[in-house]
């Protein structure tokens, strides 16, 4: 067989399997009816960084919150944000808030059914682009996730470890895209990725593309794909200033909107810093100029790229308020939307104080 043939009995197969055993999940249609791009573009989002299993819960909420882009965009960013706790990478919502509203402003609620437009909307990559054209519009496009990246890397048995190989394994990807059916192709990879060809234990004799498959071939499926060694994260220290008021209340304020976190709502803290400072100079940056007591232990969270520790101080004031500050007791924390590493804060000092 040439290489073209190889191609073409490869995508029959894909999506001969796609048609018998597609996953059921709730973002996506059924054969035969129109995709709804608000649910595949909110699907996507929501799936970046975050696996299916903790997604299907919060896509049903988000529909039934906000049925619709239109009732998404006019939602407060608070109650977006508020929704959205336990995902993560709260950055994701805020631009997931944008796009609504841009939509809903300069698209009439529609979805732009071009790749350039997409990409210039709030939060949307190449990926998500790509993903929305191809499921949504079912238009030949190819969406690279790391289910698919890892099929095509043992398909082909690339060498060449991840993440230098993306621009080859997209090369690749892009010649094995179909003309026709591209989104349920691009599906169809997807769930072979999640289902069949998984990062371990890859169960190749239920796979439709075993014929096709040179690491299969080779016996490399388990060594495939290669990864380059990830670099060391760097440590960032601040201190947590749990202020209470003699009424039971504890300070919290708004991160600002740019940033990491931002928008969200926090137990204040000093900037989080690489190089070690002393506690004489982090409390310089509390929010006000009392006693502080320092609670045992230490709070670790781990971000993308760094880990923090995080140092509890106790304080207690009872003076004016400053602007933007918020007093709430902590039965009502669920109110706000505290990311999770204040909500370990929380946990910390729950299990010191018994
Ligand atoms: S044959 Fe095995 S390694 Fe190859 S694509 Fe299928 S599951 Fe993955």
């Amino acid at each position: 067989m040439d290489e073209k043939q190889i191609i073409k009995d490869r995508v029959i197969k894909i999506l001969g399997w796609y048609d018998a055993h597609r996953r059921i999940l709730p973002w996506r249609s059924e054969p035969g009816v129109v995709p709804n791009p608000y649910h595949v573009w909110l699907s996507e989002i929501m799936l970046q960084q975050t696996t299916v299993a903790t997604v299907k819960s919060y896509f049903e909420y988000f529909l039934t919150r906000w049925p619709k882009i239109e009732n998404l965009a006019k939602a407060s960013l608070d109650d977006v944000l508020h929704a959205w706790q336990g995902l993560g990478y709260y950055a994701r919502a805020r631009n997931l808030h944008k796009c609504a509203q841009v939509i809903s402003s300069d698209y009439d609620c529609r979805f732009p059914e071009t790749e350039s437009a997409l990409l210039a909307l709030p939060g949307i990559g190449p990926y998500t682009a790509s993903a929305i054209m191809a499921i949504a519009f079912n238009k030949k496009s190819t969406p690279m996730d790391g289910n698919i990246e890892r099929v095509i890397t043992r398909l082909h048995a690339v060498m060449e470890p991840l993440p230098k190989s993306k621009k080859y394994l997209y090369q690749l990807a892009i010649k094995m895209t179909p003309d026709l059916r591209a989104g349920d192709y691009a599906q169809a990879l997807m769930d072979i990725g999640a289902t069949i060809c998984t990062p371990r234990s890859p169960n190749c004799g239920i796979c439709p593309i075993t014929r096709n498959c040179v690491a299969n071939l080779k016996g490399l499926e388990e060594e495939l794909p290669k990864r380059e060694k990830k670099p060391v994260k760097p440590v960032r220290r601040a201190i947590v200033f749990w202020v209470t008021r003699s009424s039971g209340k504890v300070l919290l304020r708004r991160r600002p909107e740019k940033g990491l976190l931002g928008g969200m709502i926090e137990i204040p803290s000093s900037s989080w810093e690489v190089k070690k400072k002393s506690h004489k100079e982090l409390i310089e940056q509390a929010p006000f100029d009392i006693n502080w007591k320092i609670i045992p232990g230490r709070v670790r969270h781990t971000f993308t790229h760094f880990h923090l520790d995080l140092e509890i101080f106790l304080g207690t004031y009872e003076g004016k308020s400053l602007k933007g500050d918020i007093w709430s007791m902590p039965h009502q924390f669920s109110d706000h939307a505290l990311p999770t590493v204040m909500k370990k804060v929380i946990a910390h000092l729950q299990a010191v104080s018994g």
